[in-house]
């Protein structure tokens, strides 16, 4: 019985969720159960965190021995797994220097700071600008929602932090138009999540690359929805071939454990944050480490990045059919299992529909639903989940 659960969560929690109905109890694979013992196929992953599937045993099985080892020491202490993480996350993104953060939020936080520092040792001024996008999303928190390009998200909140201007993604002369001599970074997401899976085209990312380079702004991929090999490759700049000069990294980091992180290169490092600027309690404690690890070693060991690109290729193919199946339906897009079909009217019908034939789906906007499966998922999940779309579609 779930709905007595679901009366006292909304008796007692900050109703700043419209929840689905549904009380979630244990996972395994790729599947989901609720309370009443209910199975569901899971194409959310818990907003694209659980990338190597539920009940997952070895990577269970390193945080337990963790949790009897020790979960927390500080950091004014070194610590193993720590050490491990950074040398692990360093490797698979080609960045130099790692922080550990408790959350995305906090890793762009920590990615604002790094920039405003390094163009203060660069000229001992204070009014240094960034320039966003607009339809990004970085996160709750103050720093991160002043770059948030959805207005309604900052609207209550104001003043934001200042010296934020907004250009348009994949416009590459908007974000020129930006540009003064007082921009000290660039930040954008790789591939545009809640925004609606948006992509950049090749040329404007590339173009973006090289205005930094000319004009001395360091860039700021925020991959912390579309890395982790969401999006085919590690992180989803490798498949442009561009590199950023600070990162951000969460979500499936930790595959449940909260963790996040802001990377950058040597010169970056060297010349931005010191000690006593920046810091946490939590960040990087032995029980992230740990799941850090055991996540980048199970990514070795399955590829998992090749296994998104193969089983994203044939998502497309499949969701390709759906849209000419569906005069509704009026884009597709994405990368790997990162992907998104536009409507022309609001999608929650279908999600609920999905739903209670027993398929997590989310939206991103109110148009457009959102595939962000466990990146193990095989074709025969896919079969699977195309066919509880089809059906859930006939409720528009
Ligand atoms: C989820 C997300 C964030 C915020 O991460 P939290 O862990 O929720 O703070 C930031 N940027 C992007 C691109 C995200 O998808």
């Amino acid at each position: 019985m779930m709905q007595p659960i679901i009366d006292e969560a909304e008796s007692v929690l900050l109703h700043t969720y419209n929840r689905y109905p549904v009380v979630f109890d244990h996972g395994d694979g790729v599947k989901l159960y609720d309370t009443d013992g209910k199975e569901y196929l899971d194409f959310v992953c818990g907003i694209g965190v659980f990338a190597l599937g539920y009940n997952n045993k070895t990577y269970n099985d390193a945080l337990k021995a963790q949790i009897d080892k020790i979960t927390h020491t500080s950091n004014y202490y070194y610590n193993v797994p720590a050490v491990n993480a950074a040398k692990a996350a360093l490797k698979a993104s080609g960045m130099d220097r790692i922080f550990f953060t408790n959350s995305g939020a906090e890793a762009v936080e920590g990615a604002i700071k790094t920039a405003r520092k390094h163009a203060f040792l660069k000229d001992g001024s204070t009014d240094h600008e960034i320039i966003a996008m607009e339809h990004s999303f970085h996160g709750r928190t103050f720093g991160a929602l002043s770059v948030t390009g959805t207005k309604k998200y900052r609207e209550a909140f104001e003043p934001m932090i200042g010296n934020i201007r907004f250009a348009t993604f994949n416009d590459l002369e908007s974000v020129k138009n930006a540009v003064t001599d007082k921009t000290c970074a660039i930040i954008m997401e790789t591939i545009q999540g809640e925004g609606g899976i948006y992509p950049a085209d090749e040329s404007f990312i590339k173009g973006v690359r090289a205005l930094c380079d000319e004009k001395g702004i360091l860039l700021i991929l925020d991959e912390i929805q579309c890395g982790m090999g969401r999006s085919g490759s590690m992180y989803a700049y490798q498949g442009y071939g561009v590199k950023p000069d600070i990162l951000t990294t969460a979500k499936a980091l930790g595959c449940g454990v909260p963790v996040g992180a802001f990377m950058m290169t040597e010169e970056v490092g060297q010349s931005s944050l010191k000690a006593g600027d920046h810091g946490t309690t939590y960040g990087g404690n032995p029980l992230a480490g740990a799941a850090i690890c055991e996540v980048f070693r199970q990514y070795e060991e399955k590829n998992i990045p090749a296994h998104a690109a193969e089983i994203g290729d044939y998502l497309y193919t499949r969701l390709e059919e759906v849209k000419s199946e569906c005069p509704l339906i009026i884009d597709h897009r994405g990368k790997g299992l990162m992907q998104g079909l536009e409507f022309s009217v609001e999608v929650a019908p279908v999600i609920n529909k999905a739903l209670k034939e027993g398929l997590v789906l989310i939206n991103a906007g109110t148009k457009i639903i959102r595939f962000l499966p466990p990146l193990i998922i095989e074709k025969s999940d896919v079969d699977d989940m195309i066919g509880i779309l089809k059906n859930a579609l006939k409720e528009l």
